[in-house]
């Protein structure tokens, strides 16, 4: 869906900026190969944002797979993973659909080179309001935002949008003058030679409307022909579903059950943005959840339920985030519901993962693809009949990259302690990238010693970090923008009491612990 369609009222663009500019000074995210100016749309995770995106993945996996929640009957339920390559035969791609239909109806524009997908650029007119309420539309001129298609919130006024704005309001003193959306204008060639694009200076340079294809071409082999084109692959799912007769064959599974995958997608998104949000690599946790189809309403609605959950249990705050259904008409011809877990993000609510009743579409699509039988058989069913089918699936698909983006929006923020101002992530402690930060008060008395041997026993167990330079305050504030929950602090009674102070990162509050109690302290608060 569009991002940024409903703007939050705590929408802060200099609050992005502000995350941005912390994930580069800290170490999180780089642009990547920043040192040949970059390539749009692909970004590198530092030693802090690996570590992060890492513990967001391991709880998934470890949470959805290993560990999975009960079904609603109480039950252990079934899940499995499993590891596909990128690359798969062509034709998946021909039977999923992607090959005919993954495209975007893309529009460019001749004057600034922008390129901008159709359905996010709001197209409006303006229109003048008398006291006694009559309307006149002014749609001699019309104007193209980014934005979604229909609506006229928020948009952004251009240079000559607003010189158009200043000119009827002089000539209307005292009438309100507002914008009004002209659906379809892209579609519509007399209407789209009257619009002007963003930061273009005249009407009429956008193209029409274009579809284009996202999935990005390889060949495989040495002869670039096209017997040998492949494609990287734009979604995990595909791999899960070509190989559910191998893992019914080989993996005591039962209907119903789930496949887990994670792993790198790729998609040449037409205009990448909002940083991390829309790239064109990026990663994916996905399930497919394979039933009948009498229970797929009963396993939609618990892994709605369950999933929106997952967010909230990592700490995110609820008033962030959103379960939306979709309205019958955004629903793709062949699914039976789909509900996105929608977040606040700065730029604006957007979505974070979709959860989808694909009925029987894609099992069904590559039987006939492949001329396999991909029905399951179940040997217990005493009913001949009910046998053998083509299960449902219900689809829980997540972005490990907008998961990491979304985890990082949530937890920055900016107070003061102690009359100065600090930037803190609270990071929930799994996922915080260092769990624990050792330092000795000062360098000398024998602190450092004792501060690295305390480093050394706790680094077989958890990831923490010595540091020994700077003011213990500005050490404790670099350990609060890493997201660092507990920094320990060896100093005068550690060598005569065998006791440090252990400061928690949100409260500031510190704790005399015992040297020897240390780890069982951390292992408790960090669920570890
Ligand atoms: P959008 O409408 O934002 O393009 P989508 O509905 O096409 O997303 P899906 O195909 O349902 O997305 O993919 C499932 C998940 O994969 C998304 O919820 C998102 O978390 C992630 N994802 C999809 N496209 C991208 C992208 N370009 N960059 C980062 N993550 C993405």
């Amino acid at each position: 869906m569009p991002e940024a369609a409903q703007q939050s009222p705590q929408q802060q663009p200099n609050v992005m900026e502000s995350i941005v500019s912390l994930c580069k000074r800290r170490g999180f995210v780089y642009p990547a190969s920043e040192i040949y100016g970059g390539l749009n749309g692909f970004w590198d995770y530092g030693p802090l944002g690996v570590l992060l995106k890492n513990n967001i993945r391991d709880h998934w996996w470890r949470n959805m797979v290993e560990t999975p929640p009960l079904g609603p009957d109480g039950k252990v339920i079934d899940m499995v993973g499993i590891d596909t390559a990128i690359i798969q035969n062509p034709k998946t791609w021909i039977a999923s659909g992607h090959v005919g239909g993954f495209s975007d109806p893309m529009v460019d524009d001749r004057e600034t080179r922008a390129r901008y997908r159709a359905d996010q650029l709001a197209v409006y007119a303006l229109e003048v309001v008398a006291a006694d309420g009559s309307v006149r539309v002014d749609n001699e001129v019309l104007f193209a935002a980014p934005g979604e298609v229909g609506k006229t919130d928020n948009v952004e006024l251009f240079e000559p949008h607003r010189k158009r704005v200043a000119s009827i309001q002089k000539n209307n003193a005292g009438k309100e003058v507002r914008p009004v959306a002209v659906p379809n204008a892209l579609q519509d060639e007399a209407l789209r030679a009257k619009v002007i694009a963003p930061g273009a200076s005249a009407p009429g340079t956008l193209t029409a409307p274009r579809a284009f294809n996202l999935m990005f071409k390889t060949h495989v082999g040495a002869l670039e022909d096209n017997q040998s084109v492949t494609y990287l692959r734009p979604e995990t799912a595909q791999g899960i579903f070509v190989n559910f007769k191998n893992v019914t064959d080989t993996a005591r599974v039962r209907v119903p059950f789930g496949i887990g995958q994670i792993g790198k997608a790729f998609r040449n998104e037409i205009n990448p943005r909002n940083f991390t949000f829309r790239s064109r690599e990026f990663e994916q946790m996905e399930i497919e959840f394979f039933c009948r189809a009498s229970e797929s309403a009963q396993w939609y609605q618990y892994w709605r339920e369950r999933r929106y959950r997952w967010y909230l249990d990592l700490g995110m705050k609820q008033a962030n985030l959103h379960l939306r259904e979709h309205e019958a008409s955004e629903l793709a011809h062949y699914a039976a519901g789909c509900a996105d877990v929608e977040y606040d993000f700065p730029f604006g609510r957007s979505e974070l993962e979709g959860i989808a009743n694909r009925t029987d579409f894609d099992l069904r699509q590559h039987s006939q693809m492949s001329g396999k039988d991909l029905r399951y058989f179940d040997d217990q069913e005493p009913n001949e009949e009910a046998r053998r089918f083509l299960p449902h699936v219900i689809e829980p698909s997540a972005g490990a990259d907008r998961g990491t983006l979304a985890f990082l929006c949530d937890a920055f923020s900016e107070d003061e302690v102690g009359g100065e101002p600090r930037t803190v992530l609270k990071l929930h402690p799994r996922l915080a990238p260092i769990k624990a930060a050792v330092f000795p008060l000062v360098k000398k008395d024998g602190m450092p010693e004792k501060a690295l041997e305390i480093y050394r026993s706790l680094k077989q167990r958890f990831n923490v970090y010595y540091d020994e330079k700077a003011a213990i305050g500005r050490r404790y504030r670099r350990q609060d923008e890493a997201g660092t929950p507990f920094c320990i602090t060896v100093d005068g009674e550690t060598l005569s009491a065998g006791s440090v102070t252990v400061r928690e990162r949100d409260s500031c509050q510190q704790a005399r612990i015992g040297v020897g109690e240390l780890a069982s302290y951390l292992g408790e608060r960090l669920g570890a």
